[in-house]
């Protein structure tokens, strides 16, 4: 059995900042926004503690409390949140064309426009220490956590020119950063690997892995890193490394899967939208936020983009009515 079919003029599939963020521009629009969060409800943020850098906090915010707040405001203008997963998708290629959306295998809305801001997935080892650890040391953004580890070691695991990034980043502000690869050689760009090898408290161990990581409980019962043991997968020797703060950078995964075969993606499968707008290859469907951004993955930057796809879609309306 399934529902009848909804017809709406604005969904938004994706519930961090650049969900809600077009959502709020949509609803002022008069365009009446249906948001489909996704199962994980406020995105990645949600995962994070504190949020020092979004601006507007000056003394800084709990990401959960963030997105309620920008669920709430998004609400206050009428748009309507639902919990629950696209199921499939069909777009249209056609301007003025109609996108049928299927939600939790069972209900099926046809919309004008289609906002996509399903975001990116941080991959992590998936050890049981690290995943005990996040929140507690264990981190997979330097640009959010490291500020909280300024003075202190830590440590960065991956080669690519996310973790050189994320390494010179946080040796500006720590102590010592140690780098692990589990190869003999990075996978970063020369230029980056260059910026690697000249930064002083920056240590790269090559053949290296995470075997654990380390924590202590502390009076509140909060665990906490102490450290790490890595071992080297050529000797097989372990050694353990006193840090605070570990830092995950082995890569993203963005949450793409649905779009396949009808969005045009780039090599890692980011969506690939026009120029500086948020357009994608079809009419009336609009990438904002880390779905289509692997190079700057911030909040602010993420709802800025929201901005950018709710005025898209607006424009993209208004000039089929004309
Ligand atoms: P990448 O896939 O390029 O690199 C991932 C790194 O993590 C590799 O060194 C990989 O090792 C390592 N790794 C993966 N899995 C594990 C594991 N289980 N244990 C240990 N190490 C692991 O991801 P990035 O996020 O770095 O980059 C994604 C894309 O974005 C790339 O195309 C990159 O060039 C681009 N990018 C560009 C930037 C820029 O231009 N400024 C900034 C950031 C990213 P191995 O090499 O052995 O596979």
């Amino acid at each position: 059995m399934t529902d009848s079919i909804e017809r709406i003029k604005c969904l938004i599939i994706g519930s961090g900042p650049a969900g809600y963020t077009a959502a709020i521009y949509a609803a002022r629009a008069d365009l009446h926004p249906v948001i489909i969060t996704g199962l994980e409800m406020g995105g990645q943020l949600t995962t994070t503690t504190e949020v020092d850098n979004f601006p507007g906090y000056p003394a800084g915010v709990d990401g959960t409390k963030m997105m309620e707040d920008l669920k709430a405001q998004a609400e206050r203008f009428g748009t309507e949140v639902r919990f629950g997963s696209v199921s499939n998708i069909e777009l249209s290629k056609e301007t003025g064309g109609i996108h049928k959306i299927e939600v939790d295998g069972s209900k099926h809305i046809e919309a004008e426009t289609v906002i996509i801001a399903t975001g990116a997935t941080a991959k992590y080892l998936g050890i049981e220490s690290e995943q005990r650890l996040r929140g507690g040391g264990v981190s997979a953004c330097a640009t959010c956590d490291g500020f909280f580890y300024k003075g202190q070691d830590v440590i960065v695991v991956g080669g690519g020119d996310t973790a050189a990034e994320e390494a010179t980043y946080l040796a500006n502000i720590c102590n010592k950063v140690t780098m692990l690869i589990r190869r003999d050689e990075l996978r970063a760009s020369k230029a980056m690997q260059n910026r690697v090898f000249k930064t002083k408290n920056l240590e790269v161990l090559f053949n290296t892995e995470l075997e654990e990581v380390l924590g202590e409980k502390k009076m509140m019962g909060d665990e906490v890193v102490t450290g790490v043991r890595v071992i080297n997968n050529q000797t097989k020797e372990t050694h353990t490394i006193d840090v605070k703060g570990v830092f995950i950078a082995i890569g993203h995964k963005p949450n793409t899967e649905l779009f396949e075969g009808q969005l045009e993606m780039d090599a890692n499968k980011y969506l690939i939208t026009k120029g500086k707008s948020s357009k994608t290859n079809l009419p009336g469907v609009f990438a904002c936020g880390d779905v289509q951004d692997h190079e700057y993955r911030q909040a602010v930057t993420a709802a800025g983009s929201g901005c950018m796809a709710a005025l898209d879609a607006e424009r993209y309306l208004a000039a089929i009515e004309e």
